[in-house]
């Protein structure tokens, strides 16, 4: 795929439609963001099987689409309202919400510090960070876990202004904007470009879209089973931290006069850990199988994290139940700016540490 520019960014939608159905969100600070709804339909039925559809997030914004746009429009907004003027966050080197909050923030007019953990490097990551430093990201290399978090606190008090988002960004708020999604793909449903699926899959990293996919399932009253697929370690992707924020963000929910949240109490998530391997970011045989399934059935380049895990679990449960309709909610940006074969990708300004960091073997 080369590298075509960037179309021209389609029109913003101007407030979710939620607003309808909790009015008292109304009040609270939003930023449009999302170019939506986005497209859902069937996956071509020649690769794996029929009856196995999309929900397309990658097309969530032309500036950098993916599942973190839902989520900044609350973020950012708060973030503004608050007069922040710098977000200090942290992620992977390829952490795709690194990305979204370099792009979308610089957009709205806010500084990006990031401090980078170590995570195993490929072709996306290496893209990733040029793509960060080329967008005006201050990028520095934090090391393991435990130092990538004192790094950024360090950041934290030094920045003038400073708002912090933690990696993921899975708070009740912002969560909201995939109780949201699923108000749109109800719609879709309606107007029959799908069937109302039987599974919903989605990567699940800090958990807050399948969260908010469950609570929407839920609102709805649709008998449809959530699986979010582990993409990072167990200790932060398991059933107890995602049961603990799906009741945080239910509460929100209820806070913010939603009509019907008493259904709320009856979402569920069930979590298949199947395809993590040795660890987030590890490339193990069945998500390199499931990257190469990505252009395929998507038409988009894919990688190992995110759309490689999640593709394999696709095939896995389109094999295991050959009768139910299931959605694979595709996560993971597709604007090209992170497209691994686009033009070379240059070091730029990265501080030595993540120089070193790119110039390093690829794994995959
Ligand atoms: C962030 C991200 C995820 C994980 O989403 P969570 O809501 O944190 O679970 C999955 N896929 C992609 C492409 C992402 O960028």
């Amino acid at each position: 795929m080369s590298a075509t520019p960037s179309p021209a960014r389609s029109a913003v939608r101007r407030e979710p439609l939620l607003f309808a159905e909790a009015p008292r969100a109304r009040a609270l600070p939003f930023l449009p963001l999302l170019e939506g709804p986005t497209p859902a339909g069937p996956l071509p039925d020649g690769v794996l099987r029929g009856g196995l559809f999309h929900k397309r997030d990658d097309k969530a914004s032309s500036l950098y689409g993916g599942n973190k746009v839902r989520r900044y429009e609350w973020v950012l907004a708060d973030a503004l309202d608050r007069g922040a003027r710098t977000i200090v966050t942290a992620g992977g080197y390829a952490s795709t919400q690194v990305t979204a909050t370099i792009i979308h923030g610089r957009a709205a007019g806010l500084d990006v510090e990031a401090v980078l953990f170590e995570q195993p490097m490929t072709r996306f990551g290496r893209e990733a960070l040029a793509v960060g430093a080329r967008e005006g990201g201050v990028l520095e290399h934090g090391g393991g876990y435990l130092r990538t978090a004192v790094r950024a606190a360090l950041r934290l008090r030094r920045a003038e202004r400073a708002y912090l988002l933690v990696p993921g960004a899975s708070m009740p708020l912002p969560n909201l904007g995939y109780v949201d999604a699923m108000l749109e793909l109800a719609l879709q449903v309606e107007r029959g470009e799908i069937p109302r699926p039987d599974r919903i899959l989605v990567p699940a990293g800090s958990g807050g879209t399948a969260v908010g996919i469950a609570l929407g399932v839920a609102l709805l009253d649709w008998p449809t089973t959530v699986t979010a697929i582990r993409i990072a370690e167990p200790l932060v992707t398991n059933g107890l931290t995602l049961r603990a924020l799906l009741v945080a963000t239910a509460r929100r929910l209820e806070t913010l006069g939603l009509q019907g949240a008493r259904r709320l109490r009856r979402a569920r998530i069930e979590v298949d850990g199947r395809f993590l391997g040795d660890g987030y970011g590890e490339p193990t045989p069945a998500a390199l199988a499931g990257m190469k399934l990505v252009p395929r059935l998507l038409g988009v380049p894919g990688e190992v994290t995110y759309s490689g895990k999640g593709m394999a679990a696709l095939a896995a449960w389109a094999t295991a139940r050959p009768t139910e309709n299931i959605l694979y909610w595709h996560t993971l940006s597709s604007t090209g700016r992170d497209d691994p074969a686009a033009d070379g990708p240059s070091p730029g300004e990265l501080p030595p540490g993540l120089r070193r960091v790119f110039s390093s073997e690829l794994v995959a």
